[in-house]
């Protein structure tokens, strides 16, 4: 049969009737041109795509050019005058073109040219992209993360209902086992896993290979009868069993995110970050498990993303929202003021005042803690400087993060602070927490050794919250120790720990130490605590924090007047 004559027979209209039912069973962007009319047609698929303005393109020249990479325009444009003038017939060729954003797409264009209607020369083919191309995976064998999306799109468009779960596994060490064992024994250990995996699910179950060491399940079929969590254990299972059958030659465990709603309206990308959530949640959790999506937990993870941001941009703004409170020391020899420790404050417009519990975590994970301890250094020193002159022997306590001591130049900040603002060393006293002190870190002896030198006091804050080992006190050499709010609340109410409070504090004494009581609310707190013997005692019942200016009209006013 001649197709060509067929072709010459058809309308413009009917032409592309065709190439609209032969897109849809091709990845490829189908086309025609007309080499004489200078006229491209295309399908609607392709616009989604590409910047066409329409299926039929008059003067196609000029619109190709817009969409053809310019390095590459004068050669693709040679090869298809080459086609036009009769010289070749088959246009194939890999170059660029620009998606509708103006990113760079490469893509190969095959075409063959075949007279049509009114003995026009077309030029009928295929535009394929090719960065699409890999979509098998040869170490597996399974499908890939593109044919992955292309799949999931079509089943959260037409039958969302039907989904059942999408599960995305990770392998828990696999960059230690390349590293260690080498890349082929990572491949062997991927079709391992790809192997359990698919022993593990009903046949109708699609499974992927996504990057590196993760592979994606998709259960859409009502008549599968495996739940996700069965699923999950019966892999992991396997793969304990294949790990001894080869005694423990590679040892690995695997972690597993799932999703199993939240499908309705949401594109295949949506489901890869919330798969991708899921099992980080898994891993944070502690490796070898899995973990369910759960909305509320995603939704304050954005919510600390969008502080993050929301800080930096505050941050970058010259620390606008942020500002320093107060909260009074007072000495339990005679209840007057002798320091005051400063606390970070953080406002902004859409979440008003945000508390330190939820924004000192974020700004500790992303290093923002680095120039805002700076900021805190600058103004608690200045402030202290202003009220030594009302206070001759007043103390500022500034809390200082693991991050600035391990990440930050914190020696040589607190120098050029204690220069530029002009205080002695001794005013000050830094707050630090067990966590951030690691007995192996040279740099953290090297910083303990210089405060020393330069007279500059530590604080073991949080006392009582975390292993509180006296040792850390030795090793420091920390002047104070500050016993958390949460372990008064405990001997408050409870007789053993009021016990526990009380030889603490002898032994803290019997060390050379002082001891600091947070978190006293009541008279008849005050009372009971102060048989304990605390040195010092910083709770509400003596002061909230509060801004500098109410704290220098609270507290230090009244020291001016007789
Ligand atoms: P922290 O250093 O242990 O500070 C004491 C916390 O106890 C403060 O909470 C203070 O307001 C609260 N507090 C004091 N007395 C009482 C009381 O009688 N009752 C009650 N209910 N609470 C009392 P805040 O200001 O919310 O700060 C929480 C934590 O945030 C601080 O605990 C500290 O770890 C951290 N933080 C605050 N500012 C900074 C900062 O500038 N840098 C760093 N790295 N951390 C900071
Ligand atoms: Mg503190
Ligand atoms: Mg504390």
């Amino acid at each position: 049969m001649d197709y060509t004559e067929t072709l010459q027979n058809m309308s413009l209209d009917e032409i592309r009737a065709v190439l609209e039912v032969m897109q849809k069973a091709s990845d490829s962007y189908i086309y025609i041109m007309d080499l004489d009319t200078d006229t491209y047609m295309t399908t609607r698929k392709m616009l989604t795509r590409f910047p066409f303005e329409d299926v039929v393109t008059e003067n196609a020249t000029p619109a190709l050019k817009q969409i053809i990479y310019s390095s590459d325009y004068v050669k693709v444009k040679e090869d298809i005058q080459k086609c036009a003038s009769g010289e070749q017939e088959i246009h194939g060729m890999e170059y660029r073109w620009l998606d509708r954003e103006g990113r760079i797409v490469w893509i190969d264009c095959r075409g063959t040219v075949i007279t049509g209607v009114g003995g026009h020369r077309l030029l009928v083919g295929r535009v394929t992209e090719l960065g699409k191309e890999a979509k098998a995976d040869n170490v597996t064998g399974l499908r890939r993360e593109v044919r992955f999306k292309y799949d999931a799109e079509e089943i959260l468009r037409d039958r969302p209902e039907t989904i059942k779960y999408m599960m995305r596994i990770g392998i828990d060490n696999f960059k230690e086992i390349n590293e260690k064992e080498g890349v082929e024994a990572g491949d062997n250990v991927l079709r391992e896993l790809a192997d359990c995996i698919v022993a593990s699910v009903d046949s109708r179950v699609d499974v992927y290979r996504l990057m590196a060491d993760e592979f994606m399940l998709v259960d859409a079929y009502p008549e599968s009868d495996k739940d996700a969590e069965d699923v999950y254990e019966e892999i992991k299972n396997r793969v304990a069993i294949t790990v001894r059958r080869k005694e423990y030659s590679c040892f690995y465990t695997i972690s597993a995110g799932i999703v199993q709603d939240e499908f309705k309206d949401r594109s295949a990308d949506e489901i890869l970050r919330l798969t991708e959530f899921a099992l980080n949640e898994a891993k944070r959790n502690g490796r070898n498990q899995m973990a369910l999506f759960d909305m509320e937990i995603y939704d304050g993870y954005l919510k600390r993303l969008d502080i993050r941001k929301l800080m930096r941009q505050d941050i970058n703004n010259n620390f606008r929202g942020f500002q320093v409170f107060y909260q009074p020391i007072v000495s339990t020899l005679d209840y007057n003021i002798i320091g005051a420790e400063a606390l970070l404050r953080w406002n902004c417009e859409k979440y008003g005042n945000v508390s330190p519990a939820i924004f000192i975590p974020i700004l500790e994970e992303s290093g923002l803690i680095i120039p805002v301890g700076r900021y805190v250094l600058w103004q608690a020193a200045e402030t202290c400087k202003k009220w030594r002159e009302i206070l001759p022997d007043f103390h500022v306590h500034v809390n200082l993060s693991y991050v600035q001591m391990h990440k930050s130049d914190l020696l040589e900040d607190v120098d050029k602070c204690i220069k530029e603002v002009d205080i002695p060393p001794e005013s000050l006293v830094l707050e630090l927490t067990e966590s951030g002190y690691i007995e192996t870190d040279s740099r953290i002896k090297e910083l303990f050794k210089y405060l020393k030198d330069k007279n500059i006091d530590l604080a073991l804050d949080d006392f009582g919250t975390g292993y509180s080992n006296m040792r850390y006190l030795k090793e420091i050499e920390a002047k104070t120790v500050k016993i958390d709010r949460s372990f008064v609340v405990q001997a408050l109410k409870n007789e053993h720990d009021y016990s526990i409070i009380k030889h603490i504090i002898d032994m803290v004494h019997s060390l050379g130490s002082s001891v600091c009581m947070e978190g006293i609310e009541e008279a008849d707190e005050l009372e009971k605590m102060m048989k304990t013997k605390p040195d010092m005692i910083q709770g509400y019942y003596f002061g909230k924090p509060s801004s500098s200016e109410q704290f220098e009209e609270q507290f230090l006013c009244a020291t001016d007047s007789p």
